[in-house]
């Protein structure tokens, strides 16, 4: 069936979204054609919001706006500016805060080692990680990364380069399942995942 090209644009840009399909496409795109128009004009304002005023904070990575760059949780003077959690995608800064359990930084790197994507430490952002953790004086980074094959790897290539940097290294994994990701771990999960890390040459619980 031929759809009008307008609608057919809409449902192949809204299929590029993560975790939206064809079919799931398609159903958005109807519900905004015949649905009320004040969905439409909702959608649409706040679009035009995020596209004006909404960025990654230029030192971690973190979501925030344009008037508050470097981001809220960088600038706050009631964390430690020494424990760094690393993370490979924003959305894990916002599941951790609603943990409650760390009370460091961030970094967010642009996802992580992967051959396969032909991403390497350049592309996730790693010099731009190594040269913040001198410049910064960090003294524990925590790698909250997945636990599955490009988790491990991005982790295991992280733990070699901070090793010489003198830097504490831990990983959270405790309670974590293999395979499993910061996305589906529920708030308590991961507060105990961050309070249990364990030092990631030790394989014990890091001592602070
Ligand atoms: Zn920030």
């Amino acid at each position: 069936m031929n759809l009008p090209e307008p609608f057919e644009r809409l449902v192949k840009v809204l299929g590029r979204l993560p975790a939206i399909g064809r079919r799931s496409a398609e159903r958005i795109a109807i519900e905004l054609v015949r649905g009320e128009r004040r969905l439409l004009g909702e959608l649409l304002s706040a679009l035009g919001d995020i596209q004006a005023n909404v960025r990654c904070c230029s030192r971690c990575g973190a979501l925030t706006t344009k008037e508050e760059d470097p981001c809220r949780l960088c600038t706050d003077p009631a964390r430690d500016g020494a424990l760094l959690c690393i993370v490979e995608d924003p959305g894990d800064v916002i599941r951790i805060e609603s943990s409650g359990g760390w009370k460091g930084r961030y970094h967010v790197l642009a996802g992580r080692i992967s051959p396969m994507h032909a991403k390497g430490a350049k592309e996730i952002g790693v010099p731009e990680l190594a040269a913040r953790i001198q410049r910064e004086h960090i003294r524990e980074v925590v790698l909250a990364l997945d636990t599955d094959v490009e988790g491990d790897a991005t982790a295991a290539y992280l733990a070699d380069l901070l090793r010489p940097l003198r830097v504490r290294v831990s990983r959270i994994a405790f309670g974590l399942p293999a395979g499993s990701g910061i996305a589906y771990s529920d708030p308590v999960t991961l507060a105990r995942a961050l309070e249990g890390r364990r030092g990631y040459d030790e394989g014990g619980p890091a001592e602070n």
